[in-house]
């Protein structure tokens, strides 16, 4: 029974292979990467938002996801607009976020609408067709899936993305 505009899931194009290009990786011990995000204008679901960081900073060892609005290159938003939840990313860290208030009130997961949101300014990629132990599975395993923690595959991803820490990428705008 999903409805159409629950397929609006952003399509993310991947930009950390070309980032990873412009940067020396570093030696030794795997640098943490720091990234801002900002709550401030999703204010109903600031906890469930908090929650999906630490969810991504539980799994990620070298990317570390820290709330603040100032300087913050990752801002949520919330949006009631129907169209579903979306990222506009970079996929490197740089991104938008809107948390589509009708598609929670359909049911989905608020934690897993925004951990998986997060996984694409991370640098990972939809992949509807995947069970409910994939964040980026997104709204395809129905609103009974409430998983808001990333897979070890997702994870290790994540990670790899982040090998050569934060260099900034292209924009780029998808939905
Ligand atoms: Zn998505």
């Amino acid at each position: 029974m999903a409805g159409k505009r629950l397929t609006a899931g952003v399509l993310v194009a991947l930009a950390p292979l070309a980032a990873q290009l412009l940067v020396t990786p570093h030696a030794g011990a795997a640098a943490v990467t720091t990234l801002y995000y900002s709550s401030s204008d999703a204010a109903d679901y600031v906890s469930q938002i908090d929650q999906a960081a630490a969810n991504w900073n539980n799994a990620v060892s070298d990317v570390k996801l820290v709330k603040g609005s100032g300087g913050a290159t990752i801002v949520v938003h919330e949006t009631d607009d129907g169209q579903g939840s979306y990222t506009s990313t970079d996929g490197h860290g740089h991104g938008q976020v809107y948390i589509d208030k009708q598609q929670v009130a359909e049911g989905f997961d608020v934690t897993r609408i925004a951990a998986h949101e997060l996984g694409h300014n991370l640098g990972l990629p939809d992949d509807y067709d995947g069970p409910c132990s994939e964040l980026m599975s997104g709204h395809g395993p129905g609103t009974s899936c409430t998983n808001a923690v990333p897979d070890a595959g997702e994870a290790a991803q994540v990670t790899e993305n982040f090998a050569g820490g934060f260099a900034p990428a292209a924009p780029r705008v998808a939905r």
